[in-house]
C-alpha cells in the first residue's frame, strides 16, 4: 500500500501482469507551487464525460482532479515533488460504486464456511465437515450462501441434513439471498423453537404438515431472528477487523464507494457508523460509505426519525454520510415472500404479500421525503414495485418536492405498464446485475416460480432506461460477489461465463460496455447524489480512479470478468495496488 506523499518523483511500478510499466523519465517541471501532487499520465482514460470522453492524463492536488487532458497538457502539472503514475497504455476508469451492498454483513461473512456454488447436499455437507474440523470446539457454525435449487424436489431446506453430523453443535445457515435461514435442531434447541412456538409476525417458522413439527427451514427475519438473537455477537474488535478485510477486499476489486442497503441479514451498516468514523479518524478508511436507515414495519416513529436526523446531521462528508431510509416491503421470488399482482405460476395458491401496510408505508415515505431524506425501498415482486412506485408518486404530489431521486432496489419483475414510471417520476433503478446470472437458481427455480410472461421483463434495466428511467448498478454483497467485473459482465452478455443460454436470458435487455461501466460510476454517483463530486473524471471531482488490466471496450464480453484492477486510488491515494507480476 502506497499512501504517503512523497518530495521527490515517485516512480510507482504497477505490478505487471497485464499492468503496465515504470515511467522513468525526467521531463522540466513547473514552478513548484502549480505543481501537482500527482499525475497519472499515458493512460487510456475513459473519463464519462461527454465534452472530453476519452483522453490521456490527468493531475491530482490533495484530494481533487484539478486537470484532465492529453500527455502534454498534464506534463505541465508535474514538478519536483509530483508522484509519476504511469498507466501504461491501461484503460482508466472513474472508481467503481457498489450501489447496494451489505458491507458489515459482508465482511463479517469473511469469515464465515461458505456454501454458495456447492453443487449438491453431499457437497454442502463435506464443507461444513471441513468447517467443523478446521475450527473444532462447540461453537456455532455460521455459513452463508445456499441456494434452493440444491434442494431439488424438496424446495426448501432441512433439518435433518444437518442433525447426524452435529447432533449438539449449533449451525446456523443463511440462504444466499438472505431470506431464509436454515438451522439444525441443536439451534431451534437453542432458541426454545417448538411446535408450540406461535408464528411471528413477518416470515414463518416452516413446519412439517403431518407433526406440526420445525423443519428448520425459516422464513424471513422474525422468524430468523428467534435463532439468531441466542447466537453470540462479534466482539468490537473482530467487527473492526473484518471491516478492515471488507474494505481492502472492496478497494482490490476498484470499488471506490459503496451504498450501505440497510439491513439484511443480521446486522444493520448504520448501527456502525461509529465504526466506520472510528476508521476514518486512523486514517483507515478508504472506501466512501453512504449508509441507509433500515425502517422496520409496521410504521414511522419518532424514535427512528430522531436517529435517522441524528446521524445525517453527524455524518454528511465525503468519507461517510447517512441522508438516506430503506424500506423493505415484500420478499424474494425464490421462496414466494416477493408480492405479485397475479399469482405464481408454480403454485397458484400464492401472491406472496406486502411487509408494509401500504397506507402506512405511503405515510412513512411522505413523512421522510418532505425531510429530503432519501429513500430506497427494496420491491422485487411488480406488486412490491407497483406499490413503491405509487408511494414516490404520492409524496411528490403532496410535498411537492423534486429531484429527490427515490430509489426501488432490485426489480426483478415489474409490470409492463409500469416501466414507463421510473422516468417520469423521476425514481431510480437500483439492480444488481449477477442476481440475473442465468443459473439453475434463475432459470429453474425463478423463471419457474414467475412463468414464462413475466420473466420476460426479467431484470428490466433497458427497457427503464429506453423509457427515460436512469439506473445504477451494485451487487447486493453478500448476497453475490462483491466483484463488479462480473455483475458488469451478466449486464452486457445477460449470459453465464460459459456462454448459456446461448441466446442470452431476455436478451432484449442486454446493455453496451459504456452503458453498464456508466450504472457503476456516473449513474450511482447521481443516485447516491454525489454526481457533482464523483462518478466521472473531470476538474473538480474527487480523484477517485482505477487503472485496470484489460480494455473492456475492446475484448470479447465473456471475459471482462476477467479484468484485475492494477491500482485503485481513492481521494488522490493510492490505496490498493496490484503486485501480480
Ligand atoms: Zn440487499
Amino acid at each position: 500500500m502506497i499512501t504517503g506523499r512523497r518530495t521527490q518523483n515517485v516512480v510507482l511500478t504497477l505490478g505487471v501482469f497485464f499492468c503496465a510499466v515504470a515511467f522513468a523519465g525526467t521531463q522540466g517541471a513547473k514552478d513548484a507551487k502549480d505543481a501537482a501532487d500527482a499525475v497519472v499520465l499515458h493512460g487510456r482514460i475513459y473519463t464519462l464525460d461527454s465534452k472530453q470522453p476519452w483522453t490521456q492524463a490527468l493531475a491530482i492536488r490533495g484530494d481533487k482532479i484539478i486537470a484532465v487532458g492529453d500527455d502534454a497538457t498534464i506534463e505541465k502539472f508535474r514538478g519536483p515533488g509530483t508522484k509519476i503514475i504511469d498507466a501504461a497504455g491501461q484503460l482508466v476508469l472513474p472508481g467503481f460504486v457498489d450501489s447496494h451492498s451489505h458491507f458489515f454483513e459482508g465482511s463479517i461473512f469473511l469469515n464465515r464456511v461458505h456454501l454458495d456454488g456447492a453443487k449438491d447436499l453431499a457437497e454442502i455437507r463435506a464443507r461444513l465437515t471441513d468447517y467443523a474440523n478446521a475450527h473444532p470446539g462447540d461453537g456455532w457454525i455460521v455459513g452463508t450462501g445456499w441456494d434452493y435449487a440444491m434442494f431439488g424436489q424438496e424446495k426448501m431446506p432441512n433439518k435433518k441434513y444437518l442433525d447426524d453430523l452435529f447432533p449438539k453443535r449449533r449451525v446456523f445457515l443463511d440462504g444466499f439471498d438472505g431470506h431464509t435461514a436454515w438451522v439444525n435442531s441443536a439451534a431451534l434447541a437453542a432458541a426454545n423453537i417448538s411446535k408450540e412456538t406461535p408464528e411471528p409476525a413477518v416470515g414463518s417458522i416452516v413446519r412439517d404438515p403431518q407433526t406440526g413439527e420445525p423443519t428448520g427451514a425459516l422464513r424471513e427475519d422474525d422468524a430468523i431472528d428467534l435463532v439468531k438473537r441466542v447466537r453470540p455477537e462479534a466482539s468490537r474488535a473482530e467487527k473492526l477487523a473484518a471491516l478492515h478485510a471488507g474494505i481492502k477486499l472492496a478497494n482490490e476489486n476498484g470499488l471506490t464507494r459503496i451504498h450501505a442497503a440497510g439491513g439484511h441479514f443480521e446486522s444493520n451498516d448504520f448501527d456502525k457508523l461509529e465504526l466506520y468514523d472510528e476508521l476514518r479518524r486512523h486514517g483507515e478508511l478508504t472506501l466512501r460509505m453512504y449508509v441507509a436507515y433500515f425502517l422496520n414495519p409496521p410504521e414511522l416513529r419518532q424514535q427512528d426519525l430522531d436517529a435517522i436526523e441524528g446521524a445525517r446531521k453527524k455524518y454528511s462528508g465525503d468519507w461517510i454520510s447517512a441522508g438516506v431510509v430503506k424500506l423493505r416491503v415484500d420478499g424474494v421470488i425464490e421462496s414466494h415472500t416477493a408480492a405479485m399482482i397475479e399469482p405464481y405460476s408454480d403454485d397458484p395458491s400464492l401472491k406472496g404479500k406486502l411487509f408494509w401496510e401500504p397506507a402506512k408505508y405511503n405515510s412513512a415515505v411522505a413523512e421522510l421525503d418532505k425531510r429530503g431524506l432519501q429513500l430506497f425501498t427494496h420491491a422485487i415482486g411488480d406488486l412490491a414495485v407497483r406499490t413503491a412506485l405509487d408511494a414516490y408518486q404520492h409524496a411528490e404530489e403532496v410535498n411537492h418536492s423534486s429531484d429527490r431521486r427515490p430509489r426501488i432496489e432490485h426489480i426483478e419483475t415489474v409490470a409492463a405498464a409500469d416501466i414507463s414510471r421510473f422516468g417520469k417520476l423521476g425514481v431510480i433503478a437500483s439492480m444488481q446485475p449477477l442476481h440475473s446470472y442465468p443459473d439453475a437458481d434463475t432459470l429453474d427455480v425463478w423463471a419457474r416460480n414467475v412463468g414464462p410472461e413475466r420473466a420476460s421483463r426479467g431484470w428490466s434495466w433497458k427497457s427503464i432506461a429506453d423509457a427515460g428511467g436512469r439506473y445504477a448498478f451494485g451487487s447486493d454483497w453478500p448476497v453475490v460477489t462483491l466483484n463488479p467485473w462480473e455483475g458488469l459482465q451478466t449486464a452486457v452478455t445477460r449470459q453465464t461465463r460459459e456462454g448459456k443460454p446461448e441466446a442470452g436470458f431476455v436478451p432484449s435487455q442486454r446493455l453496451t460496455v459504456a452503458e453498464v461501466v456508466e450504472g457503476y460510476t456516473l449513474g450511482a454517483a447521481f443516485a447516491g447524489r454525489r454526481e457533482k463530486t464523483e462518478g466521472s473524471l473531470e476538474k473538480g471531482k474527487l480523484a477517485d480512479l482505477i487503472i485496470v488490466s484489460q480494455n473492456i471496450f475492446e475484448i470479447d464480453a465473456h471475459k471482462i470478468s476477467e479484468t484485475k484492477v492494477c491500482t485503485t486510488i481513492v481521494g488522490g491515494q493510492v490505496v490498493y495496488q496490484s503486485d501480480a507480476k
